[in-house]
């Protein structure tokens, strides 16, 4: 870092920050303890089908970054806790992808449409399937 950004200070406004309450609140996780070790993404197996790696998700909710609602890392994350057991903070990550889900899904949006499923997916996919990705994905 050169001697002239030395000493400069992040600061976050006041809609970041309500954000990253909302996550920390609906999550139970201090995130601010995450100093990005990147421990949580070398062990996920999900990264290769992830936009953003788990720790930049931590980072982003900890800068209260709302682009986080868009990502398809938090529905593609299976809550294998992988992650949280190789955490050094103690950090659930799976559930602050819970928590972003939970923002997006009380806004109503579902990200499985049964009535878009053909008869021969219904016939073909397992139902476990389906039902588990009612519960998970939709409002
Ligand atoms: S819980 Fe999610 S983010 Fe964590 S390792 Fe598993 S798939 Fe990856
Ligand atoms: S393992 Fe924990 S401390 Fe390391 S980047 Fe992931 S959330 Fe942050």
């Amino acid at each position: 870092m050169s001697s002239e950004n030395s000493g400069q200070i992040l600061k976050i406004n006041a809609e970041n920050k309500e954000f990253k309450e909302k996550i920390q609140d609906l999550s139970g996780e201090k995130i601010d303890l995450c100093f990005q070790c990147g421990a949580c993404s070398s062990g996920c197996p999900m990264v290769q089908e992830m936009d953003y790696l788990p720790s930049k998700i931590i980072r982003m909710s900890q800068l209260g970054l709302k682009e986080v609602l868009s990502s398809k890392t938090i529905w593609v994350c299976t809550t294998c806790f992988n992650c949280e057991v190789r955490c050094p903070r103690g950090i659930d990550i799976a559930n602050v992808m819970e928590a972003i889900r939970q923002v997006v899904l009380r806004q109503k949006f579902d990200k499985v449409n049964i009535d878009m499923l053909t008869p021969e997916e219904l016939r073909e996919l397992p139902q476990i399937a389906i039902v588990s990705n009612l519960r998970k994905l939709t409002a």
